[in-house]
């Protein structure tokens, strides 16, 4: 007899000729149908038992957001801090240089002075808390491998933070612009590999160690657990009892690398209006890059469903030219059925570039306007968000949400020492046997009752 452990969500393939419907009892991240050729590529979702959400404030990190997690009943826990947790405030000072009176900023990084909590920095960190909470549920009585993560360094850091927490081993491969991402308050003994390349050559990297060794690949878009959790941050801009605006936002922007948060965003957008009590008019998806590297929007405003063919070369050289590095992805999920073309098209979107000059410009005026530090990343969704204010897209009005995807290092650095990781290796990216030698015996998840917790007060 099959036991749905899972009994709060199904997962749904997103193909609209599709009606395929699964329990995750195996960390699903793609249809059957899709694996036999019947249809192109498509996301899976989280349908979720509950239309209604209550926010529990008494759960750690995300979790308060359980409801319309891919987590069942569990969570993980038992740490001698707080995890991570989305913060939203209303802007004055960067609301009134714009000239907006409902600006909200939803500030994932570390600001413990104010409240944002993420020793990470990142909003990275809520994807994996939820990604651990699945697996570990998935696996409750098994003993799972560990996962290898590709990362352009903020990811990394996430799932360094959390599986240390958790005591689980974990492989990490990051590009080696990506290497200086990879720093907590407290020292931590990740298996780092570091790639002579960019993050797509990390991620082929990654996926080749996994082919070899068994290590478990967390599937990166496709995986539920990664949007669900990068979706807590909208949830808190818009439900939470304190922080949020109790409406569904007009806009939101957002800078991307793989455009993962605002598909994230987007879904969770509509699990807001399915609940009722926020509004019915959906937030308009807005998402920039930094140019000179910025396929996205390239693609989008040549009304094309696909991202054209990159030569290699040139996108690494532009690639390098970049301020934002962690916005550099070269295979993002956007021709993927409700992928980003999707979310831009369905949401009324738009797509912004900004150059380096504009990057710097825009993390002054932050700081000077909100009394923070913030990442390249950040400052290119602030540019955006002052250039759709200035054509017109944003009027005085308007309600926005602008997401900081990352801030506060130089905050955390001000707080005490702070520690980086120590590479196991440094490879090309054809030297995978190199990798795999040097990765050796790997050692199962032994530990995952001691890391998760039940919700007992449904
Ligand atoms: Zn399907």
């Amino acid at each position: 007899m099959v036991i749905n452990i899972m009994g709060e969500y199904i997962l749904k393939c997103s193909h609209p000729e599709c009606n395929a419907s699964y329990d995750d009892t195996d960390f699903r991240l793609i249809c059957d149908n899709e694996v036999k050729g019947k249809h192109g590529p498509s996301l899976l979702k989280a349908e979720y038992t509950s239309d209604r959400l209550t926010v529990r404030e008494n759960l750690p990190g995300i979790f308060q957001y359980n409801d319309w997690l891919p987590t069942g009943d569990y969570f993980i826990s038992k740490f001698k801090f707080d995890l991570g947790r989305p913060f939203c405030y209303k802007s004055s000072g960067l609301a009134k240089w714009l000239g907006l009176n409902k600006l909200y900023i939803a500030f994932s990084g570390f600001w413990p002075q104010f409240g944002p909590n993420l020793i990470t920095r990142s909003f990275k960190e809520f994807e994996a808390q939820c990604t651990y909470a699945r697996y570990l549920n998935i696996y409750q009585n098994e003993e799972p491998k560990p996962f290898i993560i590709s990362s352009a360094g903020n990811t990394a850091n996430g799932f360094n933070l959390i599986s240390s927490l958790l005591n689980i081993p974990i492989y990490l491969v990051v590009p080696e612009a990506g290497l200086e991402n990879l720093v907590l308050p407290f020292h931590t003994n990740p298996h780092v590999l570091v790639v002579k390349g960019d993050y797509t050559d990390a991620i082929n990297v990654a996926d080749s160690i996994a082919k070899q060794t068994g290590l478990m690949r967390e599937g990166g878009a496709r995986n539920v657990a990664r949007r669900s959790g990068m979706g807590t941050a909208m949830l808190n801009a818009v439900a939470h009892p304190a922080q949020g605006s109790g409406f569904i936002f007009d806009h939101y922007f957002q800078a991307i690398g793989s455009g993962t948060g605002a598909i994230a965003a987007w879904e969770a957008v509509q699990l807001l209006i399915k609940d009722g009590r926020y509004g019915k008019v959906p937030t308009r998806i807005h998402i920039a890059q930094n140019s000179p590297f910025t396929p996205v929007v390239d693609s989008w405003e040549n009304k094309r469903n696909k991202i054209a063919d990159m030569d290699e070369a040139s996108a690494k050289r532009d690639i390098e030219a970049v301020t934002a590095h962690v916005l550099t992805n070269r295979k993002p999920p956007y021709e993927i059925t409700c992928g980003l073309y999707d979310v831009l098209k369905e949401s009324n979107g738009t797509a912004y570039r900004v150059n380096n000059g504009q990057v710097f410009e825009s993390a002054r005026k932050f700081r000077e306007k909100e009394g923070i530090d913030i990442g390249p990343a950040s400052a290119v969704a602030v540019h955006s968000l002052a250039q759709a204010v200035k054509n017109g897209t944003v009027v005085r009005d308007s309600s926005v949400l602008l997401h900081i995807t990352g801030g506060g290092r130089e905050c955390q650095s001000f707080m005490g020492e702070t520690y980086g990781v120590d590479p196991m290796l440094t490879i090309y990216p054809d030297e995978i046997d190199k990798a795999v030698s040097a990765i050796g015996e790997i050692k199962s998840i032994s530990n995952i009752n001691d890391s998760l917790s039940k919700v007992t007060h449904r």
